[in-house]
């Protein structure tokens, strides 16, 4: 589990999540980018780069820039993402393209500028490691929610649907390279800021395990998914929600 030194880039970098994967990766003296909309949040020091992921020219010089400087990228991870919380009668077809270019369309543009870098260079092994959700594979129960709470709607479960499928997609075509693709999939993420006491407790009560996830309970897969140890395992979806896609 030496990751000293290992490029490792991040999308979304500003989150939750985000933040959280990057400071493992800084304690562990990685080589830290990472890639965000929004200006530079965290204080401690990696290599920050301000970018839109669904700007495709933009994201293709940056992969180009590092690998060019680096001669690799050795974990990359897709973890920028977005939602919407209107009432799904009210869909328009900006949000709709919006979220597929974020969630969707940008991981796709992503891998091909990533793989198209690895084969000029020639490099000899690469991991991917994708954020899915547990909405990819399961409908919201609408009744932990109340007025005014931030629901998930069907575009995002769609969209992470697809970053499932686009993980054995991808694994299977980019074996032979030697890059592994796997998927997290976390359950729903403790926000005090942004989630009611209501939904919270809710929540909670559905979850075998009795609480929200935290974001560093997703580090360990983090590691494993980015580590020599993980060399057999790919096209997997970690599922890490305390439980709750186990049971009714
Ligand atoms: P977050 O909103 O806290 O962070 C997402 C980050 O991505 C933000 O900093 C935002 O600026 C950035 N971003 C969004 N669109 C971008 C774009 N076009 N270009 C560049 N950066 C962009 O979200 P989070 O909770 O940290 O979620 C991270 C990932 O985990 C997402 O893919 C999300 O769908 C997934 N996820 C979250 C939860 C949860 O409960 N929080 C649960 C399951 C899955």
């Amino acid at each position: 589990f030496n990751f000293e030194n290992k490029v490792v880039l991040i999308t979304g970098c500003n989150g939750q999540i985000g933040d959280s994967i990057v400071n493992l990766f800084i304690d562990l003296k990685s080589k830290v980018y990472g890639i965000d909309k929004s200006k530079k949040k965290s204080k401690k020091k990696f290599n920050f780069l301000k970018a839109d992921i669904t700007n495709q020219n933009k994201i293709k010089k940056i992969i180009n820039t590092i690998i060019s400087k680096e001669k690799k990228i050795d974990i990359f991870i897709n973890n920028a993402g977005i939602s919407i919380f209107t009432n799904f009668k009210k869909r328009t077809e900006n949000e709709l393209e919006k979220i597929f270019k974020t969630n969707v369309a940008s991981v796709i543009n992503i891998i091909k500028n990533y793989v198209i870098q690895y084969d000029k260079k020639k490099l000899k092994k690469g991991r991917i490691i994708n954020i899915g959700s547990i909405y990819g594979f399961l409908s919201p129960d609408f009744k932990i929610y109340s007025k005014g709470d931030r629901f998930s709607p069907e575009i995002y479960g769609a969209t992470k649907s697809s970053v499932i499928q686009l993980t054995k997609y991808y694994a299977v075509l980019l074996a032979d390279r030697n890059i592994n693709v796997n998927c997290i999939s976390p359950g729903g993420i403790l926000n005090t800021k942004l989630q009611s006491k209501n939904f919270i407790n809710n929540y909670n009560k559905r979850v075998p395990k009795k609480r929200m996830g935290l974001p560093k309970d997703l580090l360990t897969s983090i590691i494993y998914l980015s580590s020599d140890y993980s060399d057999y395992t790919t096209g997997q979806n970690i599922i890490v929600d305390g439980g709750l896609s186990l049971k009714w």
